[in-house]
């Protein structure tokens, strides 16, 4: 079994809409630089299924590096999506989802996997509603409980994070290695710092390299890479960030910052990264 990274970026990936900074820019321009929407995959290409972990807005691209493992999924005759496991209800993390409607592929009951107050989101919220029970069916999953799927282990666990709309969620897969996935949290927790040395590999939010990054705003709610570098230990985990900004200066090869990063023992995810699990 797999973990395909789908997209490495920010909710928005990078370059982000009509934007002309540096990061952006060069994106544009050389495809090394740009990131998807935040998505992983967890897939097996002899099993014949692939589960991934949200719906990104740049779900199309993503699906087309997936057909490239796997042509095609044991449930799906058009795309090779067996379930989708949804963190939370930001954009970058559900807009994919629309592209299963009739008006796209008409996608046959893929199984959708989420907390209860996300189940109830969906259902209660065009455009999501329309998808349930043609295009989509909900199975609610209670935090910090064990699920059998196919070959694999998959719990969740409650992550602090703006829940304006259902509540948030990271997982744990867990097969011969356990893997973290917290694309996305407001502030580090004992219990959450646990979490992370419990595993083998972990994928954090990236966000942001420090708070200075976006200009008159003082509430930057994430926590920056340079404070979670001080909080958590490299030589326990194996530590990948992932969900940059477009701001971030690790984005920038050549930067200071992301050498520091890499001096650390820290290592920084990317589209199309692959992890035998
Ligand atoms: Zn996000
Ligand atoms: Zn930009
Ligand atoms: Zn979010």
């Amino acid at each position: 079994m797999q973990i395909l990274i789908l997209g490495s970026g920010q909710d928005a990936g990078v370059p982000q809409i009509g934007c002309d900074c540096l990061n952006c820019t060069r994106a544009r321009t050389e495809p090394e630089f740009k990131r998807l929407g935040p998505s992983i995959a967890i897939l097996d290409a002899e099993k014949k299924y692939c589960f991934l972990i949200d719906a990104s807005p740049d779900i199309k691209p993503q699906i087309e590096l997936v057909k490239k493992i796997i042509p095609k999924a044991d449930n799906q005759d058009k795309i090779p999506i067996s379930g989708i496991f949804l963190t939370h209800a930001h954009f970058g993390h559900v807009a994919g989802l629309w592209m299963l409607g009739k008006e796209c592929i008409d996608a046959q009951n893929i199984t959708v996997f989420c907390s209860s107050l996300m189940c109830d989101f969906l259902k209660n919220n065009h455009p999501f509603s329309h998808l349930i029970d043609r295009n989509l069916s909900l199975s609610n999953m209670k935090k910090n409980q064990k699920y059998p799927i196919e070959d694999f282990q998959i719990s969740s666990f409650h992550v602090p994070h703006r829940d304006e709309y259902a509540d948030t969620v990271g997982y744990i897969i867990e097969l011969k290695k356990k893997i973290l996935y917290l694309p996305d949290l407001d502030n580090w927790t004992e219990v959450l710092i646990q979490l992370v040395e419990s595993v083998d590999i972990a994928l954090i939010d990236g966000s942001f390299y420090t708070k200075d990054e976006l200009p008159g705003r003082d509430d930057v709610p994430h926590p920056p890479m340079k404070e979670t570098m001080e909080l958590l230990d490299p030589t326990k985990t194996e530590i990948y960030f992932t969900h940059y900004n477009h701001t971030n200066p690790i984005l920038k090869k050549e930067g200071k910052d992301r050498k520091e990063t890499l001096d650390k023992g820290f290592k920084l995810a990317f589209d199309g990264l692959l992890l035998d699990i």
